[in-house]
């Protein structure tokens, strides 16, 4: 069973304040690619004290420990995503910020195929593609 954001956090040795806490598990809950500021406004609803500056050293702690992703996604903004959640990619939608996962397994096996070629055995890699819309809804 994978474990929590909170038991990962623990197993590395961090220290676990109230608000590191409530930081983890509003990531936990976010099956999204929150950046710092999305993340603060909803640990603001667990607790209103919570500055931005907590969640931006938060994520940052989280993310040195590698418990976290941090994605670009070529808006200047970091994302973050629970570093165990399933391999995925991410497509993403210039004209809307929308985000789309998607997985393909001949990606996947051209990668490995590439690395071997170079003779590496592939452990992981990241990729984003950026696109626009092919069709439009009609404009009313
Ligand atoms: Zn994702």
């Amino acid at each position: 069973m994978t474990q929590s954001i909170i038991e990962r956090c623990e197993a590395k040795g961090l220290r676990m304040t109230e608000q590191r806490r409530i930081i983890a598990q509003v990531l936990e809950g976010s099956d999204d690619h929150p950046d710092a500021e999305v993340l603060y406004a909803r640990a603001c609803e667990a607790d209103p004290k919570i500055s931005l500056a907590t969640v931006y050293r938060t994520v940052k702690l989280f993310e040195e420990a590698g418990i976290l992703d941090k994605l670009e996604f070529g808006d200047g903004r970091a994302r973050y995503e629970d570093a165990e959640r399933a391999h995925h990619d991410h497509l993403i939608d210039l004209t809307t910020g929308e985000v789309i996962e998607f997985v393909d397994k001949e990606i996947e096996a051209l990668q490995e195929r590439i690395a071997e070629k170079h003779g590496y055995r592939l452990t992981g890699h990241r990729l984003e593609l950026f696109g626009v819309p092919l069709k439009r809804g009609r404009k009313d």
